[in-house]
Parts: structure tokens; C-alpha cells; sequence
């Protein structure tokens, strides 16, 4: 499962088109990244994966299914955002616990689902702490949590490290490829920074004004000027 599929997809802001007929199609269980300045569109392409705004034109498949009028909480993709948005009040645990609670799975199962997830993200013994009293690192590493806890098939990832100093982000690096081995969900992660990607990904779309430029493995773009 997570097969996605961008066919044509396009979003304009009154004159101003953000994403311009773009068409992608990203593998199951593929970790695979926009790469792209500011402004080239990363954000608007994963809001429209993700529900969360509208194409003017063009569609979404996830494993075969059109999902481009399906509201967010309908489709097996999750987010994780730069600035994680965890809930500041509630432990970790249970910032972890949320989407199970709202969803109604009983509490033998949630709990042993919390604390797989917290294992999986090495957070097992943090579980009590807020927000607050974590690292930025571990911060990020709940939100991941959070996502994945809810099993979906595609992770959306909006430049989940660029809120954490150079020394982090390389460690998160890793442990998030080591994350999505393990897990084999589908990651779709945007970045402007080419290292990052080149490092992670195992396929790279580079996004320019909206239009997709290229395609390819890492090894591959890198060789373009
Ligand atoms: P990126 O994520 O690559 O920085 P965005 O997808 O955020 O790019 O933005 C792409 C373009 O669309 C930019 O020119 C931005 O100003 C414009 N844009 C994004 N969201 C809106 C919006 N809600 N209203 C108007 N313009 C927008
Ligand atoms: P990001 O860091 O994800 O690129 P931004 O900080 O650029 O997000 O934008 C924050 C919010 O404002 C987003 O929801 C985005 O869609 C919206 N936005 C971005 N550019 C514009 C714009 N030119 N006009 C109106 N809204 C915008």
C-alpha cells in the first residue's frame, strides 16, 4: 500500500499559478522527496496530497483510488510538520494517544499500539514528558510518533528538520531513514536543501515555478548543473 499518483495536478492563486500541471508517480513504499527553492511550490503539492487545499485542476490516486475531493481525515496519508505542532498540555504519550482516542480504538489496543510506536521512535521511557521538556530532536521524534501510530500508507513530511541546529539534523537524518525501513510506509519529504535530500531519498523530483524539472535517483541529479 501508498502508491501515489499526481496526474496534472494544478493549483493558481488568483494569476499566480504555484503548481503547474505536475505529474508524478512515487512507488510504494518509496522514500521519495520534492526538492526546490522557496516559493517553487512544495508546500501547496503536499496540501493538496494531504486534503488540505483544493487543485484547481488535475488528481490525487492513492493505490488506484481518486481521493481528490476526499477531505483529509478520509485518506491514509498523515503529515508531519517543520514545527511539529504537538499539543503543549498533553504528555507525550498522549499526543501520541490523540488520533487513537478521537478514532475510538479501545484502550488494550491503544495502548499497546502507543507504546510500539514510542519504541519504534526510541521515545519508550519520555512518554510522560510535555512538549516542553524535550530536545528538539525528541520533539520531532513524537511527531513522528503521532503520524505513524495511525498507520498510513503515505507520510507527508514538511521540512520536518529545518527547526533543528546542523549537529541534530544529521542524527535525525539517519534515524529517520532507519524509521522508514522499518516501517515501510511511503515518504513523500520536502526540503530545499539538496544534501538532505540527496542523502535520504530514494528518488528526487526537483520542482522549479511549479513545474517539475526532473525525476530521478540521487546519484542523477547531482550530476546536473
Ligand atoms: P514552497 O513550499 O516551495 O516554498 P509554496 O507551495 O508555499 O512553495 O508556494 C508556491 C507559490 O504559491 C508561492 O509563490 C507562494 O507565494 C504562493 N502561495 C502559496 N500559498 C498561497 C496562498 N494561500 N495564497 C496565495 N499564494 C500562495
Ligand atoms: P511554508 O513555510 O510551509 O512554505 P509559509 O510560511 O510560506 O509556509 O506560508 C504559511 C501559510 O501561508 C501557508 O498556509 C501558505 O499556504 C500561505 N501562504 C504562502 N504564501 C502565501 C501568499 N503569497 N499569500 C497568501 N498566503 C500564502
Amino acid at each position: 500500500n501508498g502508491e501515489l499518483v499526481l496526474e496534472s495536478l494544478t493549483k493558481s492563486y488568483d494569476d499566480q499559478v504555484a503548481v503547474d500541471h505536475l505529474d508524478l508517480w512515487v512507488e510504494a513504499g518509496e522514500f521519495f522527496s520534492i526538492l526546490g527553492p522557496s516559493g517553487c511550490g512544495k508546500s501547496t503539492t503536499l496540501k493538496m496530497i494531504g486534503g488540505f487545499v483544493a487543485p484547481t485542476s488535475g488528481r490525487v490516486f492513492i493505490d488506484g483510488k481518486d481521493v481528490t475531493d476526499l477531505p483529509p481525515n478520509k485518506r491514509a496519508v498523515n503529515t508531519v510538520f517543520q514545527n511539529y505542532a504537538l499539543f503543549p498540555f498533553l504528555t507525550v504519550r498522549q499526543n501520541v494517544a490523540f488520533g487513537l482516542r478521537r478514532a475510538r480504538v479501545g484502550k488494550q489496543e491503544l495502548n499497546r499500539r502507543v507504546d510500539e510506536v514510542l519504541e519504534l521512535v526510541e521515545l519508550s521511557t519520555l512518554g510522560h514528558r510535555r512538549p516542553s521538556e524535550l530536545s528538539g530532536g525528541q520533539q520531532q521524534r513524537a511527531a513522528l510518533a503521532r503520524a505513524l501510530v495511525l498507520r498510513p500508507d503515505v507520510l507527508l513530511l514538511d521540512e520536518p528538520l529545518s527547526a533543528l541546529d546542523a549537529k541534530m539534523r544529521r542524527q535525525l537524518q539517519v534515524e529517520l531513514k532507519e524509521l522508514h525501513r522499518q516501517v515501510g510506509t511511503t515518504f513523500v519529504y520536502i526540503t530545499h536543501d539538496q544534501e538532505e535530500a540527496m542523502t535520504m531519498s530514494d528518488r528526487i523530483a526537483v520542482l522549479q515555478n511549479g513545474r517539475l524539472e526532473q525525476v530521478d535517483v540521487p546519484s542523477a541529479v547531482y550530476e546536473r548543473p
